[in-house]
């Protein structure tokens, strides 16, 4: 270990939640205490319902720290919590980190991984009110649990959707899966050959959309400006056959989704090519995208089509005629959910 980073056992757990506290500041009014107390105190906003969430990432399973950099890490634990907020159609408003860390780890690499949890608070407005933090015999565990707010009665659930309601998505699809594939073929050549350089510059849009999502907090915050309630909504995190059936399932209903509507990016779209993948099955089977999907009325159409951000895929259908993917001959194929398994 170099001179200058501290081992973790140098300082002790409560030096380190000190360090670790350093910098953040609390935004939402609804935070009355954060850190520091046997528990943080939360006022809940009259009129509004709460909602909860957490996200459990372990190192090995969920990521890989000799790509992923801790800063991304931290970013994105916080981004992906908050996109299940936002596929409630709620604003997130405080959260709790647990940390698990093994004697590998230096403070100086947890100080990093806050950094970019606290980058993240800052983008998303959430304030970090407390946590618990451990030694570990093994590597870093990470859970993250946020608490988000929505006007009652206006949460979007998966199971809200009606036939005929317009399937919507934002964003584009595919890409995380593709930063992966180059992620790991870069790893397996270093892995080869140590002093070869990473040749990440061509593949900067799915490496990033890989290391550090977004969760699309925006996109709630127009459908409310567009007055659109969306009747159910889930986020793209297993690829967007498995989420289009969750929605099929849990409203009981079909689906239909246009192959030729699939949002897809030109690095995307460059990236499949080069490593022989179909994008589209890249985007309906593909990991970790955070988009949102949700429905919406059929009357709502003018409100939603010209939205430069928001792709209408196709449609729900009656249960009876199965979730589909319409290809360009107009022949449908039934949807399969190949997402990520962690087991
Ligand atoms: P307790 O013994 O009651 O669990 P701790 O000493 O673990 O208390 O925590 C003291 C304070 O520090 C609490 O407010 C807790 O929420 C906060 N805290 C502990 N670990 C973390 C962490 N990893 N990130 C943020 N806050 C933390
Ligand atoms: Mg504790």
């Amino acid at each position: 270990m170099p001179d200058n980073l501290t081992p973790l056992n140098a300082i002790g757990e409560f030096a380190l939640i000190n360090r670790l506290q350093a910098g953040l500041t609390l935004r939402q009014p609804g935070s009355v205490l954060g850190i520091g107390d046997d528990a943080a105190i939360i006022r809940p906003t009259a009129g509004m319902e709460q909602v909860m969430t957490t996200d459990l990432l372990v190192e090995g399973i969920h990521f890989d720290l000799s790509f992923c950099p801790l800063r991304h890490l931290g970013y994105k634990a916080v981004a992906v919590n908050v996109s299940d907020v936002a596929a409630m159609n709620a604003l997130p408003t405080q959260l709790v980190v647990a940390l698990s860390v093994g004697p590998r780890f230096t403070v100086e690499a947890v100080e990093e991984l806050y950094a970019g949890m606290r980058l993240a608070c800052e983008a998303y407005h959430v304030d970090l009110v407390g946590g618990d933090t451990t030694a570990s015999r093994g590597g870093l565990t990470l859970a993250v649990t946020v608490l988000g707010e929505v006007p009652a009665g206006q949460a979007a659930r998966r199971s809200g959707g009606q036939p005929t309601d317009l399937l919507c998505v934002s964003g584009d699809l595919g890409g995380a899966f593709l930063g992966l594939q180059v992620l790991e073929r870069e790893k397996q050549a270093f892995l080869a050959d140590p002093e070869t350089q990473p040749e990440l510059a061509n593949y900067e849009y799915v490496v990033q959309r890989q290391l550090r999502p977004e969760a699309r907090l925006d996109i709630v915050h127009e459908l409310r400006e567009l007055g659109i309630q969306p009747t159910s909504m889930i986020d793209v995190s297993d690829g967007l056959a498995s989420e289009v059936l969750h929605l099929c399932a849990a409203s009981g209903t079909g689906a239909r989704v246009f192959s030729e509507f699939v949002p897809l990016a030109n690095p995307t779209l460059e990236a499949a090519a080069e490593f022989n993948l179909d994008p589209i099955t890249c985007a309906l089977n593909g990991g970790e995208d955070y988009e949102l999907l949700f429905t919406v009325p059929v009357t709502d159409h003018e409100k939603i089509k010209n939205h430069p951000d928001i792709t209408i895929l196709g449609h729900l259908t009656d249960k009876a005629d199965g979730a589909n993917l319409i290809t360009k001959t107009g022949q449908p194929i039934p949807l399969k959910a190949q997402g990520w398994t962690s087991f």
